[in-house]
Formats: structure tokens, C-alpha cells, sequence
């Protein structure tokens, strides 16, 4: 932390695209396929409700606890840097070139260790000096969660912590669980890989450099 302002970013749907799945239904999925046929539908019955909206924060987080719990440590890496693959180099400069002017963190109801690992892949993990999110941590060989920011509402509480440490705020999400995030920045900027319209009162970006590049000249102006 060395800048006097700050990028805070969703991580999933905002740093990469769904393709259609998130980061957790992409890992769920592909732990499924070192499984029997019984726990295989199972994931996809998983991620098809939770595709649905079926579940609340807590309900999934009990649900995507129970079914990674066997995960290779190796899978969850494996799966973060595929998902890296979706950002090209301008998606990449975009990020990169924000640490000119600010620093960078990640909010996030996702899971921290893909985040990691995502931005590993893309030579930028030393870019962020925050990431909070859920984490899965291993004991005895079994995995299980431990939920840093449990619903959206911590994402206002999280960012309002770093007031004091820093001038301007911009904050860029894309879904619903962003929007006490977004209010609570300076700048909200809602950002939905080739979207055209908006379905919340945001400023809408289509694409990671355009909502980089705003976020820069909103900092630098
Ligand atoms: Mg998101």
C-alpha cells in the first residue's frame, strides 16, 4: 500500500468472463470428473440451481464446501490459470497499467485461492495487496472454507475500512452482490463483458480496458 488511491475489483464476471460458468462452478465441475458417475450428477444438479439463483450466500457456501472436500490442491491451481486464458494482452495491460496510479485490490464472494492463482498466470498477482474473499484451506487432506466476506453487504463494509488509508475509491463490479461496493466508492463503474445496456444505476462498461482506462481518468482528474 503505497498509493493515495485505490481500484477495488469484483472477481468473478468482472476480472474474466463466464463461459459459461463462474470460477467455483468451473472448479466444482471439473473436481466432478475425477469422480463416479453418482457425484458427477450431483455437481451438475449443484451448478445448474446455483446457475438458477437457487441458493442464498450460506447455502451455497455449506453446499460448495461439502462437494470440493476432496479437491486436489492441484485442480484448484489448475483451474484458476485456465481461467486466465480468457484475458488477452490488452485485457492484461488495462489491469497493469492502473498500478500507475493506484492500488489495486479484490472483493469478492468467490474463492480466494482461484483469484490468486488467476492473476499468477497473468504475471499480476503482485499488483494486488488485497484479496479477501472465502479461502480454501486443507487439513489432514480434506478441504474446507473459511468465508472472509460472507455476503455483499461486506463488500461496503470492507471498502469503507480503507477509507482512511485512501483518497479516491473506484470500485468495479459486475452483478448484484457489487452493488453496496459500488455505492459506497467514489466512482461505481459496473462492468459486463460485452454488455450494451445496464440493469442497475451504474456507469456501464463493456469491457476490462474501457472501465480500466475510466477508473485512470477519473484518478488523474
Ligand atoms: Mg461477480
Amino acid at each position: 500500500m503505497a498509493k493515495s488511491n485505490l481500484v477495488i475489483f469484483d472477481f468473478d464476471g468482472t476480472l474474466y468472463p463466464f463461459r459459461p460458468y463462474d470460477s467455483e462452478q468451473t472448479l466444482v465441475l471439473s473436481h466432478a470428473k475425477t469422480k463416479g458417475p453418482l457425484f458427477r450428477l450431483r455437481a451438475r444438479l449443484f451448478v445448474r440451481a446455483d446457475r438458477r439463483g437457487a441458493f442464498n450466500n450460506p447455502q451455497f457456501y455449506k453446499r460448495y464446501e461439502k462437494i470440493i472436500r476432496d479437491v486436489d490442491p492441484e485442480l484448484v491451481e489448475k483451474t484458476a490459470r485456465d481461467l486466465a486464458g480468457l484475458l488477452s494482452e490488452e485485457d492484461r495491460a488495462a489491469i497493469r497499467t492502473l498500478t500507475e496510479v493506484a492500488d489495486l485490490a479484490i472483493l469478492s464472494l468467490g474463492t480466494e485461492n482461484l483469484a490468486e492463482f488467476f492473476l499468477e498466470e497473468l504475471g499480476l498477482r503482485e499488483e494486488f495487496f488485497l484479496i479477501k474473499a472465502k479461502r480454501i484451506r486443507w487439513k489432514k487432506g480434506k478441504a474446507y472454507l473459511k468465508v472472509n466476506i460472507g455476503e455483499a453487504e461486506g463488500k461496503r463494509t470492507n471498502l469503507e475500512a480503507l477509507r482512511k488509508t485512501y483518497k479516491k475509491i473506484v470500485a468495479i463490479g459486475d452483478g448484484p452482490t457489487d452493488i453496496p461496493m459500488l455505492e459506497a466508492a467514489d466512482l461505481g463503474l459496473l462492468l459486463i463483458w460485452g454488455a450494451e445496456s445496464s440493469p442497475h444505476p451504474f456507469e456501464l462498461h463493456s469491457s476490462l480496458p474501457s472501465a480500466c482506462n475510466r477508473a485512470k481518468e477519473f484518478l488523474t482528474s
